[in-house]
């Protein structure tokens, strides 16, 4: 759930920085934060998505992703080894 948010804030953050950075004037305060959301905003975007990744587990029957918790795959129905 946190991995998704993370993920949002990244590329909303990503764009926001785009688009400061094309109103922001040459060498301007603004500037550099602009700067600092493009860099800094994708990282934030890439943890998120590790942490996504971690939250659910691969089927070993079907090869579909499912919740960590699950001990019963959505998918194709096999039973799953919790944790
Ligand atoms: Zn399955």
């Amino acid at each position: 759930m946190l991995g998704k948010i993370l993920v949002g804030l990244g590329i909303a953050g990503f764009f926001l920085g785009v688009i400061e950075a094309q109103s922001a004037f040459q060498g301007s305060h603004k500037q550099i934060e602009a700067g600092l959301l493009i860099l800094g905003c994708p990282v934030i975007a890439l943890i998120g998505l590790l942490l996504w990744r971690r939250d659910g587990k691969k089927c070993p029957h079907c090869a579909e992703r499912v919740k960590r918790q699950a001990i019963r795959c959505k998918h194709c129905g096999s039973e799953l080894k919790p944790g």
